[in-house]
């Protein structure tokens, strides 16, 4: 009789199967790290050993989407909602908000307004609420109380700490008696020495190497800390950088005038809110004004761009093309480099690679978009995740085979793509976790079936019989 061997190997089939679904707890560690204005192709203008390094050992994706404006504090909350601008709120470095009839200015540090992030859950608080505990050093954001919690550790900004002493504030984290399953880090660099040496500057070789050597710190501390086969490494930055020249600026003031209208946002999206009664006027003065600047009303704003329904999106919205700069008049601040454009432009894409227990070895995608981040993580971290514009089948290639390919937040939501009213959602539908439902179901069934066929036969009536037996008592009445 062969039934109890398969009857042994079943059952160790789908036991195998059900626990191969349920993430393991190694697999739920996540450290976000963001180096400000890493253009995508700096990995292959210059020597960045560590930068392939992680390449060769995880996943690397060529081109990634990001979001219009592609400016510093927009996308890194992007990174963090998965959401485009017009839904998170943060739509520029610099905005005013007419309801709140308040202003948040990156110079000037008043960022620290919790009404401006409350438009959206960061995923720091997303984790925490399902009992895990967070952790961020320098991250934009990451020092605001945002629905009433800061992280669970933080570090406030302060552009003068080191990387080094960032990165032990990490390992700290991760290896304290309450220990974060998620860390996030970010440095200024390469934006910093982008925007005054322009990223086409030779200079820019010891830059990036500079930036290559940061990251061999980083990877050599977590391996000394042994957490470099257990965390998930992700590498990634906000937006690239464009060359600019003295020759390619644009001047408002030959234009407008400046009793007109206040400048919100200067460069090169140039946000502009015209005073009482002088909208048309303004407008109609900029909009064939120069042969590099595209104006739009800010309902006209080119639905790709998903930057119109928010009231902190100005009345109008000045794009300059690619390397060109919006400037008062030529005594403003001028800048070589500069970021901000059109996020269809390469120039302006980010980098985007992982490392981890969870991520393949040695794989290269074509394609991704920042808000596909979002769910990724969502995934990683094994927490329910908020309407979002991402994908999470999109970057799902991302992942190892022994990495569950879906978890219960699945039959969550995606914001529908370019919706009028946030809050209509699309179901994102987990393909794998159905096929592995029904694959454990489908072996059980075979279990019993050989059980009931090879152990009881004789004990099981025939089908007719039991029909006749069924059928008795109405033939009876
Ligand atoms: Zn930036």
């Amino acid at each position: 009789m062969t039934s109890k061997p398969h009857m042994v190997s079943f059952a160790l089939a789908a036991l195998t199967l059900s626990t191969a679904f349920s993430l393991h707890p190694d697999q739920q560690k996540v450290l976000l790290v963001s180096f400000d204005g890493f253009r995508w192709d700096y990995l292959y203008k210059f020597p960045t050993p560590h930068f392939h390094y992680v390449m060769r050992n995880g996943v690397h994706v060529k081109q990634v989407t990001n979001i219009f404006i592609t400016k510093t504090y927009p996308n890194h909350y992007t990174l963090v909602t998965g959401l485009f601008a017009e839904n998170h709120g943060i739509v520029a470095n610099d905005m005013f908000d007419p309801i709140l009839n308040k202003s948040f200015a990156l110079d000037h540090m008043n960022i620290y307004d919790s009404d401006f992030w409350e438009g959206a859950t960061p995923i720091w608080i997303t984790n925490q609420r399902a009992g895990h505990a967070s952790g961020t050093a320098m991250w934009p954001g990451g020092d605001v109380k945002i629905h009433k919690s800061f992280p669970t550790y933080y570090l406030a900004y302060n552009e003068s700490v080191s990387f080094e002493d960032r990165v032990a504030k990490i390992i700290e984290w991760f290896t304290s008696k309450d220990p974060i399953n998620l860390g996030l880090l970010y440095w200024e660099d390469p934006d910093d020495m982008g925007h005054h040496l322009g990223p086409d500057s030779p200079l820019m070789g010891p830059v990036i190497s500079d930036i290559d050597k940061k990251l061999g710190y980083l990877i050599q501390m977590l391996k000394k800390a042994k957490l470099w086969t257990v965390v998930n490494l992700i590498i990634t930055s906000d937006h690239g950088m464009t060359q600019c020249s003295e020759e390619r600026v644009i001047e408002l003031d030959k234009y407008l005038n400046r009793d007109h209208y206040t400048l919100i946002d200067q460069s090169p999206v140039a946000a502009i809110l015209p005073r009482e009664g002088k909208f048309n006027e303004v407008y109609e003065a900029l909009a064939d004004a120069h042969p590099n600047l595209t104006v739009y009303k800010q309902e006209e704003v080119p639905e790709r761009w998903h930057y119109k329904r928010n009231d902190r999106i100005q009345p109008v919205i000045a794009v300059a093309d690619e390397g060109w700069n919006i400037l008062q008049n030529k005594s403003d601040d001028f800048l070589l480099g500069n970021h901000g454009y059109d996020n269809a432009l390469a120039e302006m894409h980010p980098i985007f690679l992982a490392h981890g227990p969870a991520f393949r070895k040695n794989f290269t995608k074509e394609a991704m978009n920042s808000t596909d981040l979002y769910p990724l993580l969502c995934h990683l971290l094994n927490v329910t995740a908020m309407p979002h514009n991402g994908s999470f089948r999109n970057v799902q290639d991302l992942l190892n085979s022994a990495t569950p390919k879906a978890i219960p937040y699945t039959q969550s939501t995606t914001l529908l793509l370019g919706s009028d009213i946030p809050g209509v959602y699309e179901q994102e539908e987990s393909y794998p976790y159905f096929i592995g439902v029904s694959l454990g179901s489908i072996i059980v069934i075979v279990f019993f079936v050989i059980f009931i066929k090879h152990l009881i036969p004789s004990q099981v009536p025939a089908l007719q019989d039991m029909q006749a037996e069924i059928a008795q008592p109405l033939l009876q009445a």
